[in-house]
């Protein structure tokens, strides 16, 4: 399959362009040149199909044609490799927790995912792949980890220094083998800018084979598509029922991926744009003006974007219909008091334990059932575990949110990054010297 840039259907790339090169050069995002339709057969044995094995179903559909079909499944089988359980909150209310993976948040399946693929895709090349990802906490960890071992490619994470948390500085630092963590004495907009100045540097081109692993990869976006198919085999008689989403979103990749599920077949009544006070979408649906804003910041920090980067690719899916849009998407937002206080009502009437991020989706989908008694089953994705967000949730339930095991793993670890100036000439010194 071929895939197209969203700013200009006739820049057309193939899957090795599109996922290797980052991003088309007329800065649209891609995607898939269809978006196919899942056979009903597949529908009729979905409940008795194992995660893997719908996955592998519904990444063939977009990569079949370029990788052998035992590749793919090779792919899947280690990308793949934790359950994302949908579990009952209240009446009508689910959550789907995707937290089972190596850091403990959603992230973790596009990246595990993305890294097998390019990994195949560099396989018979002379150069190693280096992959340069500026992270301002989430992301690098998810790429660090998702690359972790993965053979013939090198990853470098940049970060600001003093400006992540101890937990996300250990999830990208403590690795080491083929992961090289680079403390930049900066901030985050400082990391963002070497990696750039590196992606065009022709000096650096001679010598190393580089690409960047940015969130809007169309890579990560397919894997993300699986587990809201993974979610309805998990629901009994999903076919005879109303199932709705309501998706915590910043960058609206994951809500994106859903909606590529829908296309695909997969019976969802409708999805919820959740957000916190950078409400950009919400507005967008409100009024059909798209208006990015500089972010505010939350305690629902990963969705803390002003200009959510996948925006032109709902817009595309959609033909730019702002009436279609409204059809598929209904838009809230809540304050961060109102997060708060539905981590407090949560824990204290079910026991169960939000993240600021899954607390954000509990609400939209909260209110939109007390308007739609027409719905049986709404599902709320949890997308990190609630450790992760230890300072902030702790003293909203006044109690102890336990470290899992693999969280603890990490924070027993060594750091081990190197500490590099703001000035691009370091850098840039320093990738040299580690080519091979
Ligand atoms: C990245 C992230 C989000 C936002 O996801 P998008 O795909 O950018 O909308 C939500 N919650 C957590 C915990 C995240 O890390």
């Amino acid at each position: 399959m071929k895939f197209y840039s969203t700013a200009d259907k006739s820049n057309v790339v193939s899957l090795r362009e599109a996922v290797l090169g980052g991003m088309p050069r007329d800065k649209g995002l891609y995607m898939p040149e269809s978006i196919p339709r899942l056979p009903e057969s597949f529908f009729e044995s979905l409940a008795t199909l194992g995660y893997q094995s719908l996955s592998f179903e519904v990444a063939r559909q977009f990569l079949g044609d370029d990788i052998p079909l035992t590749t793919l499944q090779d792919i899947i089988n280690e990308a793949i490799n934790f359950e994302t359980p949908v579990v009952d909150i209240e009446k009508r209310i689910k959550t789907m927790e995707l937290f089972h993976g190596p850091t403990l948040a959603f992230k973790d399946v596009g990246a595990r995912f993305m890294s097998r693929l390019m990994a195949y895709l560099v396989k018979d090349s002379d150069h190693r792949l280096t992959i340069l990802v500026a992270t301002s906490g989430d992301t690098g960890g998810a790429v660090a980890n998702g690359f972790y071992r993965v053979p013939g490619i090198n990853v470098v994470v940049l970060y600001p220094a003093g400006k992540i948390s101890l937990i996300q500085e250990k999830q990208i630092a403590t690795l080491g083998e083929n992961i090289t963590a680079l403390k930049v004495n900066g901030n985050f907009d400082d990391c963002q800018r070497l990696v750039k100045a590196a992606l065009v540097d022709s000096d650096i081109k001679k010598s190393l084979m580089l690409t960047s692993a940015n969130s809007i990869n169309i890579s990560r976006l397919i894997p993300q598509s699986f587990y809201y198919f993974n979610a309805f085999r998990q629901i009994e008689n999903f076919r005879s029922k109303s199932i709705v989403f309501s998706v915590p979103s910043g960058n609206f990749g994951n809500l994106t991926a859903g909606l590529i599920a829908k296309r695909m077949g997969l019976p969802v009544k409708c999805f919820i744009a959740s957000t916190n006070i950078n409400h950009i979408v919400p507005d967008y649906l409100d009024s059909g003006k798209f208006e990015p804003k500089p972010s505010i910041q939350t305690i629902s920090n990963a969705m803390d974007v002003g200009n959510p980067s996948n925006f032109s690719r709902i817009l595309d899916l959609y033909d730019s219909s702002w009436g279609k849009i409204k059809a598929d998407i209904h838009g809230i937002y809540y304050t961060d008091d109102e997060t708060r206080q539905a981590m407090t009502s949560v824990k204290k009437n079910t026991g169960y334990i939000l993240d600021p991020h899954g607390a954000v989706g509990y609400l939209g989908l909260k209110k939109y059932l007390s308007q739609h008694s027409e719905v049986n089953t709404g599902i709320f994705l949890e997308t990190a575990h609630p450790a992760k967000f230890k300072d902030i949730v702790e003293p909203v339930i006044q109690d102890t949110v336990e470290i899992p095991k693999r969280l603890a793993d990490f924070l027993n670890r060594e750091i081990q990054s190197h500490t590099l100036s703001n000035q691009y000439t370091d850098f840039k010194e320093f990738l040299l010297s580690n080519s091979d």
